[in-house]
């Protein structure tokens, strides 16, 4: 692969993106480049637009990490994938050294590399990236489905630190896209679950997956559950909504020794109700992002239908038109996750 002229997309501050041609970068050893078929537009990509995450990202970057593509060149060295392979990217590069990658929790790192915040992202023809980022994904799986895997990842990152049983009873606060995520995972584990949820539009789509619903404005939740678990309460509780009425919600529905997942990023430190913990003897679990065997357990929930794709993903635009794709997601009412098909189809 030589300098090739590619299509980029360029995030350049004011809720701006502009795509422009741009020179390839070539792989070096221990890297390899992805040409990229589809890119969704994460919940960060959209703090990004909205000029919260500038000082980060500053502002000539190519943003976008929810890909799928197929391997076009590899650098020196490289023996994990092959050219032709499909593949997406989990896009985390750690330092190797530090307390959390020392213990094994590389993920977390405390020195981790976000690609495609930190570095330039998915949203290009052909993306160069570490090596040991790739996951190789079965032939037969379609590649805007396969944009999907890295949100899934992280849902089934957060259902795996829950210690979810089959037949537990499991509520998940906030219906977005990670929340419904969260929500089939759960319910592809055994769990019996509820999304509850304020927006209309998202309950709709909730309740197209097949989901039992609450709207916690119109119905009282914690009745509600308490009614369908014998006043047991929720096993499993997953906060995805990053609002205080969310955290209250969290401990009043959960049952006695109760798991509950922090999957939210919170503005503010909300309030905690520590008697809840006390008098139920709660836990409390952190997660974040995903580690290798997420990545793996999503593309074979994908890979089986797991995950009605179809309904989740409610828009795709070229990349020419990322920039209307992006307002249109600010505004619209109904949109649940957006793709951009930035190369080659499916
Ligand atoms: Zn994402
Ligand atoms: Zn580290």
């Amino acid at each position: 692969m030589n300098t090739e002229t590619i299509s980029a997309a360029f995030y350049r501050g004011d809720k701006t993106f502009v795509v422009e041609k741009a020179v390839a970068v070539p792989p070096v050893a221990g890297e390899a480049t992805v040409r990229i078929a589809y890119c969704g537009i994460c919940g960060t990509d959209m703090h990004v637009y909205h000029g919260n995450m500038d000082a980060r990202v500053g502002a000539n970057r190519i943003i976008g990490h929810e890909m799928s593509g197929v391997v076009e060149a590899i650098g020196e060295g490289v023996s994990n994938v092959a050219v032709g392979q499909k593949v997406v990217v989990r896009p985390l590069d750690h330092c190797g050294n530090c307390p959390a990658c020392l213990s094994g929790y590389a993920h977390i790192c405390h020195n981790l590399k976000f690609l495609g915040l930190d570095t330039d992202g998915a949203m290009q023809e052909l993306w160069t990236v570490p090596s040991h980022t790739l996951h190789i994904l079965p032939d037969d799986l379609r590649l805007d489905h396969a944009a999907l895997i890295e949100p899934v990842a992280v849902a089934c990152h957060d259902v795996r630190l829950s210690d979810l049983q089959a037949g537990e009873n499991v509520v998940v606060i906030g219906g977005g896209p990670i929340g419904v995520l969260v929500a089939m995972v759960a319910r592809d584990a055994g769990g019996n679950v509820v999304i509850s949820e304020v927006n209309p539009n998202r309950l709709e789509i909730a309740q197209s997956l097949g989901f039992d619903t609450v709207n916690p404005i119109e119905t009282d939740l914690v009745n509600f559950i308490n009614e369908r678990t014998e006043n047991k309460g929720a096993d499993v509780v997953f906060e995805v909504s990053g609002t205080q009425p969310g955290v209250d919600a969290m401990t009043a529905v959960a049952a006695t020794r109760a798991r509950i997942v922090m999957v939210a990023i919170h503005a503010q430190k909300p309030t905690i109700d520590l008697f809840r913990f006390f008098w139920r003897e709660l836990k409390l679990i952190g997660a974040r992002v995903y580690e290798p065997e997420d990545y793996e357990k999503a593309i074979s929930i994908i890979g089986s239908g797991g995950i009605d794709a179809d309904i989740v993903v409610t828009d795709v635009a070229p990349l020419s038109e990322i920039q209307a794709a992006f307002e249109a997601l600010d505004t619209s009412p109904t949109a649940m996750k957006s793709l951009i098909k930035v190369g080659m189809g499916a």
